[in-house]
């Protein structure tokens, strides 16, 4: 590499951390930027100026930084490029297009992935979907970098492809990134879902002032998606984060994946069903007894609010277990923070206050106390994250090439 080119390299990587860190803060000044990138005020005050002639960021009005003096602040043009976020679970599959902020312009719902005729008829109503976002916001489709997905697991991250989701059999082995780019003509990158949540959360939710994140999902499954230092991660071979499958005891009940005492057998909505199922065998009385074959996680929540007894028991032990695993993962990964979410912790607000109180209580001292936060993305995080997602990849890669066509025309 000649002189010219490391220093291209330098120039770039530069431009990047400040893009990075007006992206993270929302807003920066020049003083901030300054002492985050350890560049000299000057050197800033140049990429500030570059970064806004390529339509990069604005300069926002003057943001009160001490008495009596104020200072410029610098945010992403929002509108410089789109993205499209895709979240597939096991009820709703949710779209939207946002901006380069993170805000959702449009979104579109269809319903449960599992009740469509066949993959092709699903594919068939996200493409659509996703063109009707496209026409109603009006944006040139050559701003739109790319489509996230974020997708229920196992994910085939090498070959892109959905592997076999639990119940979920209808997306078994579907190629759906390489189906939607053949369609829609456009970058589409796929993760898992969990993966995609923390992500949102990461940017958007609960963990934009935190660089070491876990999501844990504790929905009829149990999974969970790790940010290192602002980064997904997905482990060698993209499996990272089946916290559901840890063994809680090598001898409790059979859970989806063959193996006995996975947290998911234990703390899951499935894993109370089963529970609650079992114990009304025993309780001719109870008002759930005729119907004990049948049973809804609505019918838990119903029972759970009326103080049934039996059923707030078998929730509780299930949280004390998510506690145990919790404070497992506190003591191996010493997180910035963990958030929570996922219907357990939706519609049964114990679940989360038992879990934060067990992994208080079992971590090992000098960890931080209280960790642990409950989402406040309101369901949007999968979705903001999977468009985040194609954000990120746009601001650490495909940035270059705007940066190497600035080169090329001779403007430097
Ligand atoms: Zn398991």
């Amino acid at each position: 590499m000649n002189k010219e080119d490391k220093q291209v390299q330098l120039k770039n990587y530069n431009r990047r951390s400040v893009l990075n860190y007006i992206r993270k803060n929302k807003t920066a000044t020049k003083a901030g930027l300054a002492s985050a990138t350890g560049l000299t005020f000057m050197a800033i005050k140049k990429i500030l100026e570059e970064l806004e002639e390529l339509g990069l960021i604005r300069c926002d009005e003057m943001e009160k930084v001490s008495v009596g003096r104020r200072a410029l602040t610098y945010a992403i043009n929002e509108s410089y490029r789109y993205t499209i976020g895709v979240h597939i679970n096991k009820f709703v599959t949710s779209i939207a297009l946002m901006d380069l902020r993170g805000n959702i312009l449009a979104s579109e719902r269809c319903g449960k992935a599992q009740e469509f005729q066949s993959q092709s008829s699903f594919v068939d109503t996200i493409v659509e979907k996703i063109e009707k976002l496209i026409r109603e916001t009006g944006i040139e489709r050559e701003k739109l970098l790319g489509i996230g997905v974020g997708a229920p697991g196992p994910i085939d991250m090498e070959n892109r492809v959905i592997l076999t989701p639990p119940n979920m059999s209808l997306l078994n082995y579907l190629p759906l990134a390489e189906v939607l780019e053949r369609r829609l003509g456009c970058q589409v990158h796929l993760y898992k879902d969990t993966n995609a949540i923390a992500f949102g959360e990461y940017w958007d939710g609960e963990g934009t002032d935190k660089s070491n994140l876990i999501y844990i999902d504790v929905d009829m499954g149990i999974g969970s998606g790790f940010i290192v230092d602002g980064r997904i991660n997905v482990g060698a071979n993209g499996i990272a984060g089946e916290f559901g499958h840890i063994t809680i005891d090598m001898n409790g009940p059979l859970c989806n994946c063959g193996n006995r005492g996975c947290l998911e057998a234990m703390s899951s909505g499935i894993a109370v069903l089963r529970e609650l199922s079992q114990q009304l065998n025993y309780d001719e009385n109870h008002p759930l007894y005729e119907k004990k074959d049948n049973l809804a996680i609505e019918d838990v929540f119903d029972m759970a609010e009326k103080k049934d007894l039996l059923t707030l028991s078998i929730l509780n032990r299930s949280a004390h277990y998510m506690g145990v695993a919790v404070s497992n993962l506190i003591n191996i990964l010493d997180p910035d923070i963990i958030i929570m979410g996922g219907i357990m912790i939706q519609n049964y607000p114990r679940y989360f206050s038992i879990v934060q109180s067990v992994a208080n209580t079992r971590k090992v001292k000098g960890a931080k106390e209280n960790v642990m936060r409950i989402s406040s993305l309101n369901g949007n995080a999968g979705v903001i994250g999977a468009g985040e997602i194609v954000a990120d990849n746009f601001f650490n890669q495909g940035i270059n090439e705007v940066f190497l066509k600035h080169q090329g025309d001779g403007r430097e």
